[in-house]
């Protein structure tokens, strides 16, 4: 980066500095070098984007679907053709090696021409009724100002997300990006969008520093005009989210955190099983929330694959994110850095074994794998975000099961076996939101039904389970003739 970015709020189509005028730094994770210079707003701001959106719901949930295509489409050709800017931009704000954001930009183009397609899905039924005379209809229609709350870690993708399907189906949007990605994650949605076309006060986007999220999601949530909430972030802020929701009754989409497993089952062959491993336990840094957490490996293969594993993961390139060849670059800051050094200590102190990793490299924390974690350690029950996977041997398919479905969380899950048809049966019984058998549990595409269950929460992203999310049914009828009553 030649310079530092200003990031301002977008309002109602403007660029706009924060009504208490105030600024912070955003610093890249690598290099340490001032990113950009981010607007510090509070809940004066948001409710002003609220009040954009609001004003903005009537004519964007009248226009024509081939508006909202064209828009779409237009954004879609143009973040094709900024690949190379926008993988600096996402390595300089969040730290995002090369391949990491090729997968972030081939999703979201794809994202936006799906969501152009959806402009024309059908937009209700016609329904048989008892009544003669009457047609009823069960009508699909926006619900209005979306408030859309974003993390850092995906960022290109979990705004995208967060916004481009419920545009799509008429909404006008406040996005509150993270304090890790006001940029990515934000406002340049917003100038991509509104490059395209999209008219001022559909995508609004409203920054603020770190450590200030509560009063500006707390000020979305609260306002009548906001219908419904799009969070994607943590279990522990999720939870405080949804309680502000329920309080207010609204409906929120929860996409939370995860400690994902990997099966290995005795049957899998030993190859595919570490190549699969490799990548869902550090692909972007193990940054993402679908990564594998937890490998739980049949005792037939367990000690010859933790030599495999192990020694892949201890030969990762790891360093410079600008570089092709990195698979493991920085951490997002100082204290996810120091909470996965306070983890990793903490499990060795109550008994696990390190089998590589551990100790942090100037901004970096190296592939680190654990074998015999206590129960009791947090890294055994809570998900911590980074390149740290623990190996767990269990006895046979079914003691693989059990382990899997032992924690609160409910994301994704991978099975390797030899045997695709017990498989897809073990996929059936775990707790999961989403199973890939012979495959890790990294994967994403535009239209597939992306969502948790237990604490990694409730609702579905994916174009067409999105149209449900963020439209509200509305039940019509008609008669011509007068109706007779009893009394
Ligand atoms: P986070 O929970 O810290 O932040 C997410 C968003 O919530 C940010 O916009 C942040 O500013 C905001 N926020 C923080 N504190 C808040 C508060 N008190 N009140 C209201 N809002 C608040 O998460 P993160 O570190 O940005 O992202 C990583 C987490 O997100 C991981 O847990 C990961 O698993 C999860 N995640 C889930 C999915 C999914 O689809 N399930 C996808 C990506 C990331």
């Amino acid at each position: 980066m030649d310079r530092a970015i200003d990031v301002r709020h977008h309002i109602g189509g403007d660029w706009l500095d924060s009504a208490g005028g105030r600024t912070y730094p955003k610093t890249d994770p690598w290099t340490g070098a001032l990113f950009a210079e981010v607007a510090a707003g509070d809940a004066e701001d948001a409710l002003a984007a609220v009040t954009a959106a609001d004003a903005a719901f009537p004519a964007w949930s009248d226009s024509l679907p081939i508006e909202r295509q064209q828009v779409l489409l237009r954004a879609a050709d143009a973040l094709d053709r900024r690949r190379d800017e926008v993988r600096g931009l996402l390595a300089a704000e969040t730290g995002c090696g090369v391949h990491f954001a090729e997968v972030q930009l081939d999703f979201c183009v794809n994202l936006l021409r799906q969501a152009a397609a959806l402009a024309y899905a059908p937009a209700g039924q016609v329904l048989p009724s008892d009544l003669a005379g009457t047609r009823a209809l069960a009508i699909r229609r926006p619900v209005g100002v979306v408030a859309a709350i974003a993390p850092w870690n995906a960022s290109l993708v979990l705004a995208g997300r967060a916004v481009v399907a419920p545009i799509a189906t008429g909404n006008t949007v406040v996005l509150k990006p993270s304090e890790e990605a006001p940029y990515t994650g934000g406002a340049f949605w917003a100038a991509l969008l509104s490059e395209a076309g999209l008219p001022a006060g559909v995508l609004n986007v409203v920054t603020h520093a770190p450590g200030e999220a509560g009063a500006v999601a707390e000020a979305l949530i609260a306002d009548p005009r906001v219908r419904r909430i799009s969070f994607t972030g943590s279990t522990v802020t999720g939870r405080r989210i949804a309680e502000t929701a329920g309080r207010h009754l609204k409906r929120a989409v929860l996409q939370l955190g995860g400690h994902n497993p990997l099966l290995v089952l005795a049957d899998a062959p030993l190859d595919r099983a570490v190549d699969a491993a490799i990548y869902g336990a550090f692909v972007h840094s193990g940054q993402t929330c679908m990564c594998a957490r937890r490998i739980i490996v049949d005792r037939a293969l367990f000690d010859d694959f933790a030599v495999r594993f192990v020694a892949r993961a201890a030969a990762l390139p790891v360093g410079d994110p600008t570089d092709p060849a990195t698979v493991v670059g920085p951490v997002v800051n100082e204290w996810a850095l120091s909470l996965l050094e306070r983890r990793v200590r903490e499990a060795v102190d109550q008994g696990a074994r390190l089998l590589t990793g551990g100790v942090p490299a100037g901004r970096c924390f190296p592939p680190t794998v654990l074998a015999d974690v206590p129960p009791t350690s947090e890294l055994a029950f809570d998900e911590t975000f980074g390149p740290v996977v623990l190996l767990e041997a269990c006895d046979g398919a079914e003691d693989a099961l059990r382990r899997a479905n032992a924690t609160d969380f409910g994301l994704t899950a991978g099975i390797i076996t030899g045997d695709p048809y017990r498989g897809l049966d073990l996929a059936c019984r775990l707790r999961a939101g989403i199973v890939h058998v012979n495959d890790q549990p990294v994967n994403d595409q535009p239209q597939m039904p992306f969502g948790g269950v237990k604490d990694s929460g409730a609702g579905r992203f994916g174009i067409g389970f999105a149209a449900e999310e963020f439209t509200e049914v509305q039940w019509v009828s008609a008669r011509q003739e007068p109706r007779r009553y009893p009394f």
